[in-house]
C-alpha cells in the first residue's frame, strides 16, 4: 500500500474535481484516481449555473442547494485565477421563451413555483427580450427574465481545476475497483491495476460507475438519462449571436442556446433513457428544429460537434450526498443527475466541512446516501 494521504477522492469529472480542490485548499493531502479526467458527463455538460430556469416540479426541495451552490460560484473561480484557464463565468441571466399557448401557460404556471420560491424571474414582453437578443425570431410569442442564472464552459473550468489538483496534489490515472475496509472503517482504495491509496476519507465521486465498486456498505443505484448535445461555431458575420443563454418551450419541447466567450454556442439537450449511448439523430433533428424556431440564425451556424453522454440519476432524482452511519473514513457525491456542474462549490465544501468533523446540515439528510438500502457490510 502506498503512503497514506488525507483524502482519495474516486472520480474526476466535474464533482471529484471540484471537492478535490476544496480539499487541497483547505489544508488536505490529496490523491485524485480517475483514467480519463473529464470525459465523462462533464464532457458533454451545456454548464448552466440556473437554479431559476432549470426548477422543475416536485424538485423544489433542491433548490436551497443549488442557490447555494450558485452563490458560491465566484469565489470558487476566484480561487482558481492562478492557473491562467478562465472558465468563462458570464453572469447575464437567462431569456425563456415560448412559442405556443401551451407554452406560455406552462412557464407562466413555472414561474408561480419560481416566484413563491423567491427566485427573480419576471415576464417581460417579446419586444422587450429582443432588444436584448435582436436575433430571436418571430415564433416567439411569450418571454421571460430570470436574472439569478448564469453559466460557464464546463471543460474550461475542469481543465482549471485539473491543472490546481494537479499543482498541489496527486492525479492517478487508475480505474478504481473496490473500498478498502477494515471492519467499519474505510481505509482507501485498491486500484485495478492491483495497487492501493491508502487513505483516511475515501470520497465517492465517479458519477453513473459509483455503483459498480465493490466493498460499498451502501447500495448506489444509478440510472443513466442520455442527452444529445451540439456544439456549433457562429461566423464572424452573425457574431455575438446571442449574450444571453436562451432557452425556450418550443409546442411542449425544451431547448438551450448556450453562448461561450469563444465564438461557439451549445445547444442542448435531449433526455432520453432508452438505453442507448450513440448519439441520436431523431434528437438531434428536433434540437435543430426548435433552436430554429427561437433563433431562425441557427440554421446558418458551423455543426462542430455532436456528443452523447449519460446523467448519473438516481431513483429519486436528488444527489447521494454525504456520509454513510456507522461506517468511518467514507463520503458518497454522485447522482448529480442534470446538476453537477451548477451543485459542484456546494457539493465540494459540504464534503471538505464533514470529513473536518462539521455536523449534516439540516437541508441535506434526505440526500442520505443510505437511503436506497444497505450494502456489503
Ligand atoms: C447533455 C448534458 C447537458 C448537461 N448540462 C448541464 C448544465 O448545463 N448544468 C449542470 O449543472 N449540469 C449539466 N449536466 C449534468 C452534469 O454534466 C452532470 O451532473 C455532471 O457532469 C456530473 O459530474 P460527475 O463528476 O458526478 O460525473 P462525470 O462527469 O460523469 O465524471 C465521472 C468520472 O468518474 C470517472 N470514473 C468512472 N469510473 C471510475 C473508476 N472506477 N475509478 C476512477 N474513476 C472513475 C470517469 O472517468 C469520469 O471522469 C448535463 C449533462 C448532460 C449529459
Amino acid at each position: 500500500m502506498e503512503a497514506s494521504v488525507d483524502v482519495a477522492v474516486v472520480g474526476g469529472g466535474i464533482v471529484g474535481l471540484g471537492i478535490a480542490w476544496e480539499a487541497v485548499r483547505r489544508g488536505h493531502s490529496v490523491t485524485l484516481i480517475d483514467p480519463a479526467p473529464a470525459t465523462g458527463a462533464t464532457r458533454a455538460a451545456a454548464g448552466m449555473i440556473a437554479p431559476a430556469s432549470e426548477l422543475h416540479y416536485r424538485e423544489e426541495h433542491l433548490l436551497e442547494l443549488t442557490m447555494d451552490s450558485a452563490r458560491r460560484y465566484p469565489e470558487f473561480i476566484t480561487s482558481l485565477a492562478w492557473t491562467g484557464i478562465d472558465p468563462g463565468y458570464r453572469n447575464t441571466g437567462t431569456l425563456v421563451l415560448a412559442v405556443d399557448g401551451a407554452d406560455r401557460q406552462a412557464l407562466a404556471d413555472l414561474r408561480t413555483v419560481q416566484s413563491a420560491h423567491g427566485l427573480d424571474v419576471e415576464q417581460i414582453s417579446v419586444r422587450e427580450a429582443r432588444r436584448s437578443e435582436p436575433m430571436i425570431g418571430p415564433a416567439a410569442t411569450g418571454a421571460f427574465r430570470a436574472g439569478e442564472d448564469h453559466q460557464l464552459d464546463p471543460r474550461k473550468l475542469a481543465a482549471s481545476l485539473h491543472s490546481a489538483v494537479l499543482a498541489r496534489g496527486t492525479i492517478l490515472a487508475a480505474t478504481a475497483s473496490a473500498l478498502e475496509r477494515n471492519g467499519d472503517r474505510v481505509i482507501g482504495v485498491k486500484l485495478h491495476d492491483g495497487g492501493t491509496v491508502a487513505a483516511r476519507h475515501t470520497i465517492v465521486a465517479n458519477g453513473l460507475a459509483a455503483s459498480e465498486l465493490t466493498h460499498l456498505p451502501v447500495q448506489l443505484p444509478m440510472r443513466p438519462v442520455y442527452g444529445d448535445i451540439l456544439r456549433l461555431r457562429v461566423p464572424t458575420s452573425l457574431q455575438p449571436l446571442l449574450t444571453h443563454t436562451v432557452r425556450g418551450l418550443v409546442r411542449g419541447h425544451a431547448v438551450y442556446l448556450v453562448p461561450r466567450a469563444d465564438g461557439t454556442v451549445v445547444l442542448g439537450a435531449t433526455i432520453r433513457e432508452d438505453g442507448s449511448n450513440a448519439v441520436s439523430a431523431g434528437g438531434v433533428y428536433q434540437l435543430l428544429r426548435d433552436a430554429q424556431q427561437l433563433v431562425p440564425a441557427v440554421a446558418e451556424l458551423e455543426l462542430e460537434e455532436i456528443l452523447c453522454r449519460a446523467r448519473p440519476g438516481t431513483p429519486d432524482n436528488a444527489p447521494l450526498l454525504g456520509g454513510v452511519p456507522g461506517v468511518d473514513g467514507l463520503l458518497i457525491a454522485t447522482g448529480f443527475f442534470r446538476h453537477g456542474v451548477l451543485l459542484t462549490p456546494a457539493a465540494a465544501a459540504l464534503c471538505v466541512d464533514l470529513l473536518k468533523g462539521k455536523p449534516v446540515p439540516p437541508g441535506i439528510e434526505r440526500y442520505r446516501p443510505d437511503r436506497f438500502g444497505k450494502g456489503q457490510q
